[in-house]
């Protein structure tokens, strides 16, 4: 069976500029002009995933989503 990318984006009402992500997980959060997160890869690179969902798990207002 084929295995289902992972796809994520930040809510940028949620989003506090904390940095957590993009200190985790650079290849694939990135600041925007707003300087808040944003996710730069879509979907998100098999050998991304582990360090991308490490870096939502870590996000305190929970503002990394998963995108349907
Ligand atoms: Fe924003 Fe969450 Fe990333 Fe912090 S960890 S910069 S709050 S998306």
């Amino acid at each position: 069976m084929e295995k289902i990318a992972i796809r994520m984006h930040v809510d940028q009402d949620l989003c506090i500029s904390c940095g957590a992500c993009i200190g985790i997980c650079p290849d694939v959060f990135d600041w925007n002009d707003d300087e808040k997160a944003q996710v730069t890869v879509d979907p998100i690179p098999e050998d991304l995933e582990d360090d991308a969902l490490e870096a939502q798990e870590s996000c305190p207002t929970e503002a990394i989503i998963d995108k349907e």
